[in-house]
């Protein structure tokens, strides 16, 4: 088909596939993009996002597009049968990051704000009714695709599979999945109101009905979207029109909307145990899947999309050791078994509180939702027990000008200081290509980080590595830095 040997391939053209085409790409890299099917999904299925992924987003500059076609919540309830609630979490309008902690948005219309972004970069090529049929494990990697019904091959120095559940790059690899036993059949449905109607849209609704655990989600606009366990014995067989809307009609009814489609399910929670193997790699579904309660597995795909991104960047450009690339499973793979397991108690807790409307007293062990993401467990210096180091860092507006902290590092390796640098230092970080910011403690945000700090050093994908107070410690921080990071300076 071509000849050109791309830096990278990439199996999958989901919202992790797009996202982490349109990261690469905007760094400079060659990518193309193999998917087998044309166009974007049709139907919603992700429906949640958060201001990681936002500030992820922020980074192909689509991130206020994607919040003006969304919608922003302020709590969700645990509730009885009777919609009264249990137990609340309330949602911030926005967080540290600067965005909503909480948006939920339609998943076609997510995928094509992605993609019409991705047509900016002319070093991206997409290629749809591809299929990837075949890798041979050559330098450059050569990969075997059916485009529109016709046999070529395509190479590429590094491939990523962002190739879904049932991922070929997986079962290339050897990776096997590690099943944690969460294995639940669920209808979902998605519907359109066609007119005005009685239903709070800003309250999400886990509704722990002894009689059948429900969901309610306030779709962006008019879509809303609701999901019914399925009891033991039942089939997607009996869920006829008729059943939906009878399951449907607390809330909507055939004149006031429409259904788009309702789909049973197998929720499921898995992880590989391997996420790469030399220069190919997996993410997204291809290496974990969880159920949704959470609304969090499109989010750890997109969490592994901008981990992997800058780090092959480093190395292709031959900045860091290709050893750089070993960390991305152990970085990513601890926090999305957090995740996942997250999920299955969000799960668990609507199955407890379903027991107290049957006359039983349980109280769930676990608040949900309000829990910290985990530090990461390495890519770090210093003591995390600060509910700092290691996780992601704040953004801030910057007085000298319109632009704001993550948009003034971009992809770099960033230090905030508060003192005047000396020489010694100065030439280290510019050996190291680290971004200086010098500011001055007002800034509200960074109140928690300077106390007891002067010098704080941030990753390329915004986790604060490192928190320091005197020369002598930055230069340790800054050495760590260098190692952890195998950087080739
Ligand atoms: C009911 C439901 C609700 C959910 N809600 C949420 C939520 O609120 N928030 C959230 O974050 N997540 C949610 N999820 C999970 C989320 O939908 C998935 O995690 C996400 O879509 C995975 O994206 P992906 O890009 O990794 O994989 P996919 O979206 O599965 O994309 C994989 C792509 O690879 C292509 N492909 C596969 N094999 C080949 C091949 N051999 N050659 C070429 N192309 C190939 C496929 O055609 C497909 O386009 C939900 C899931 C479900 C089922």
């Amino acid at each position: 088909m071509t000849d050109k040997i791309f830096d990278i391939g990439i199996v999958g053209y989901g919202p992790v596939g797009a996202t982490l085409s349109g990261l690469l790409s905007s760094l400079g890299l060659n990518v193309v993009v193999i998917e087998k099917t044309k166009g974007v999904s049709p139907t919603a299925r992700a429906i949640n996002t958060d201001s990681e992924q936002l500030r992820t987003f922020n980074f192909l500059n689509i991130a206020s597009e994607i919040i003006s076609n969304s919608r922003t919540v302020s709590k969700v309830h645990f509730t009885d049968s009777e919609f009264n609630p249990y137990s609340t979490i309330d949602i911030p309008k926005e967080d540290i990051l600067g965005w909503p902690p909480t948006l939920l948005f339609y998943q076609p219309e997510l995928e094509t704000i992605i993609r019409d972004n991705n047509e900016n970069y002319k070093n991206l090529l997409i290629l749809e009714n591809t299929e990837l049929e075949n890798i041979e494990d050559t330098n450059p990697i050569k990969l075997n695709i059916r485009n529109n019904g016709k046999d070529s091959s395509i190479y590429c120095k590094y491939l990523v599979g962002c190739d879904g559940a049932n991922s070929f790059v997986r079962k290339h690899i050897n990776a096997k999945l590690i099943d944690f036993d969460f294995d639940q059949d669920w209808i979902v449905i998605d519907a359109h109101t066609i007119e005005q109607i009685d239903i709070s849209k800003d309250e999400v609704k886990q509704i722990c009905d002894p009689n059948r655990l429900k969901t309610y989600v306030p779709g962006r606009r008019n879509h809303e979207r609701f999901e019914f366990k399925l009891l033991k014995g039942e089939t997607k067989k009996i869920f006829t029109k008729k059943k939906v809307w009878e399951l449907l009609s607390p809330w909507i009814n055939k004149n006031n909307s429409k259904i788009e489609r309702a789909v049973v399910y197998k929720f499921h929670a898995c992880i590989a145990d391997k996420w790469r193997d030399k220069n190919i790699f997996i993410a997204g579904d291809a290496a974990h899947q969880m159920p949704p309660f959470l609304g969090a597995g499109m989010g750890t795909g997109i969490r592994d999309a901008f981990n992997l991104a800058w780090k092959i960047y480093l190395v292709i450009n031959s900045k860091a050791d290709e050893k750089l690339l070993e960390t991305y499973q152990q970085e990513r793979a601890p926090h999305a078994n957090w995740t996942i397991q997250q999920a299955k108690i969000i799960g668990e807790m609507m199955e407890q509180f379903s027991y107290r409307e049957k006359g039983e007293k349980y109280v769930p062990s676990n608040t949900g939702y309000g829990e910290v993401f985990p530090h990461l467990t390495r890519g770090y210096y210093g003591d995390p027990s600060d509910g700092l180091i290691a996780t992601p860092f704040c953004r801030f507006d910057l007085d000298q000008s319109k632009k704001d902290s993550d948009e003034y590092f971009g992809w770099n390796f960033g230090l905030i200081s508060k003192k005047k640098l000396p020489k010694e230092i100065d030439s280290m970080l510019k050996k190291m290509n680290i971004k200086v910011l010098t500011v001055n403690s007002d800034i509200i945000n960074l109140k928690n980080y300077f106390q007891d700090a002067s010098y704080l050093l941030i990753r390329p994908d915004k986790y604060l590595f490192s928190r320091s107070k005197t020369n002598v410690e930055l230069k340790e921080a800054l050495n760590e830095l260098e190692k952890q990071f195998f950087l080739i300076t």
